[in-house]
């Protein structure tokens, strides 16, 4: 017989939430809109509705596990920081939604659920040591050491993007320089954008973007549209990643590094860049590790989150 866990995906724009089996289909799914400008009380209500919704119409489940994008404190159950959710902000919120539920609940940086979720449903089965990074708007990772999610004191290990590769390089999000994700995200690839349009040099790029604010896509289209100035910005974007990569396998030694993303849509453009950037970096075990993409494609958070809750029955 199957067990089944609640999974829900804490975004900018939605709360989501489903029933999982341990076989990672999802039984329930229900959406319902982040409410815009909302502070800690009506978050929390908006989001205990939801859950309560799932836990009613879905199978029995056993446990939940919210993934949230930001700083989260899994042992005490706080999201610290979730710079897409302002309302959520030094804010306990694992006790009071157990007592809403009545059932264990945990709270995961999202990143570092997507992780387990790789192992647990994903391209990592039967791993033990992984490493897992999602590469979208901002650069997110998880550790796996030894089957488990690798923590750290605070909660707040695997902040992959915060590693500086450049200290020189652009101020990041987080007030340091040369980040990694200040280099390689979407956001990152913008901001490339924008300086090729102000010294207009790729007019392939000038015609998609308009008089609109550049993304990271509209450098990507350019790119496959031939421009050459745009290509060789996901490019260099593709070693500096790998680059990164090669730095945490030298220092993790994973059986296996594992990307999700919006950024892999750039596909080889993006990829062999980063492989040449990792081999390059091979030192002990950067010249073999495995690199696979995400298999959790259509629904990351939610099996990212409902392995973390199974994780958390496996240990009771
Ligand atoms: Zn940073």
């Amino acid at each position: 017989m199957s067990s089944y866990v609640i999974a829900a995906d804490i975004g900018g724009t939605n709360f989501r939430a489903a029933t999982v089996s341990d076989k990672g289909e999802i039984t329930e799914r229900r959406d319902a809109p982040t409410p815009p400008g909302a502070g800690p009380e009506q978050l929390l209500e908006a989001l205990a509705g939801l859950l309560e919704t799932i836990a009613m119409a879905g199978k029995p489940a056993r446990a939940a596990c919210l993934a949230v994008p930001g700083l989260v404190n899994a042992m005490t159950g706080t999201i610290v920081i979730a710079p897409n959710v302002p309302g959520f902000r030094n804010l306990q919120l694992g006790p009071a939604l157990e007592q809403r539920l009545g059932m264990p609940v945990v709270l995961e940086n999202d990143a570092s659920a997507a992780a387990l979720g790789e192992l647990r449903f994903g391209a990592a089965r039967g791993v033990r040591h992984l490493v897992h990074i999602t590469a979208g708007t901002g650069i997110g990772g998880g550790i796996i050491v030894d089957g488990r999610l690798y923590r750290g004191a605070n909660g707040f290990a695997g902040e992959i993007g915060h590693i500086v590769m450049d200290p020189a390089g652009p101020v990041c999000n987080c007030g340091a320089r040369g980040c990694l994700e200040s280099l390689v995200s979407g956001v990152a690839l913008a901001t490339r954008a924008r300086r090729l349009l102000a010294n207009g040099v790729s007019p392939t790029l000038r015609d998609i973007v308009g008089v609109r604010e550049p993304t990271g896509a509209d450098l990507f289209a350019a790119a496959k549209a031939g421009d050459k100035h745009c290509e060789a910005e996901i490019r260099h974007a593709g070693h500096v990643l790998g680059l990164g990569i090669g730095s945490l396998v030298n220092v993790l030694n994973p059986e296996m590094v594992t990307l999700s993303g919006g950024m892999l849509v750039m596909g080889e453009m993006l990829l062999e860049p980063m492989h040449e950037g990792l081999r390059s970096m091979a030192y002990g075990s950067a010249g073999t590790v495995e690199v696979r993409i995400t298999e959790l494609a259509d629904e990351p958070g939610l099996l990212g989150a409902a392995a973390v809750a199974f994780a958390l029955l496996d240990i009771e």
